[in-house]
């Protein structure tokens, strides 16, 4: 989607019932960094849902990640306790978060670009379907958006019940 932060909705509303098994930050910058692709256009010219856009890059992207954000084991803690969110950070729930993150972000993409090459090295999107573009494109872009709004109420109506018990403590 062009509006990238439409896709945190999806991975989000998976770790917030699951925070444990599934990391929120590596669900989060999983579900974001693909459309990294952007930036590669601007400087390289690549398409603009190119490489990272692929089921292969998508996949080193979250192992990559997972692995980053593992090494950052104490600062990720801190953040996530300055967030008011649970969490093992355990090399498992990373995994886990950024290959929710990553493939939920092609695989709604998926639906809209054509020029995707989905199984590269294959070239070509299986998944684009002509003819039916502006349905599909509404449709990808409700689950977008209704789940990044329940993802951030559900998660700001925690952050403010964590804080208040913290001040009641
Ligand atoms: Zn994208």
């Amino acid at each position: 989607m062009p509006v990238t932060p439409l896709h945190i909705g999806i991975p989000g509303l998976i770790s917030y019932h699951n925070p444990k098994g599934v990391d929120i930050a590596a669900a989060i910058i999983g579900s974001v960094i693909i459309d990294t692709d952007f930036f590669l256009f601007l400087l390289f010219g690549t398409p603009v849902h190119g490489y990272l856009h692929s089921f292969l890059f998508a996949t080193l992207v979250a192992i990559v990640l997972a692995g980053i954000l593992y090494l950052l084991d104490p600062s990720m803690i801190r953040l996530k306790e300055w967030f008011c969110w649970e969490t093992e950070n355990s090399i498992k729930s990373l995994l886990t978060g950024a290959f929710i993150g990553a493939y939920s972000h092609i695989i709604l993409d998926m639906l809209l670009y054509k020029e995707m090459n989905l199984l590269f090295p294959l070239n070509g999107n299986p998944f684009y379907v002509p003819g039916a573009a502006l349905p599909v494109f509404i449709t990808v872009y409700a689950v977008g958006g209704v789940s990044t709004i329940a993802f951030l109420t559900l998660y700001a109506k925690k952050y403010a019940a964590e804080k208040e018990s913290n001040v009641l403590q």
